[in-house]
């Protein structure tokens, strides 16, 4: 088993509560964290981290000309930057 095999092989990464769950080869960003019970998503019990906010970058679309916000940590994109605990 070399080292191409460790790197491509997906990894189960879940939240404290179970609802979120990700499969991920390079491990899961810390702002990315659960809706229910807000912890970020982990190999194990041992692993939680504390949440880091979302990286976000303005963009605008180039089809729709909107501006929106993308997280250049998780790729997420949202019609607002918010940080986690923000309602
Ligand atoms: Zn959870
Ligand atoms: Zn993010």
């Amino acid at each position: 088993m070399g080292k191409a095999f460790v790197l491509s092989r997906f990894r189960f990464y879940e939240c404290m509560c179970g609802e979120t769950k990700a499969f991920s080869t390079m491990g899961v960003p810390l702002c990315v964290t659960c809706d229910e019970c807000r912890s970020t998503l982990a190999l194990g019990p041992e692993e939680y981290q504390v949440p880091e906010p979302h990286d976000w970058e303005s963009h605008v679309d180039q089809t729709t000309g909107e501006a929106y916000y993308f997280c250049t940590k998780c790729l997420r994109r949202s019609a607002f930057a918010w940080r986690e605990g923000q309602a």
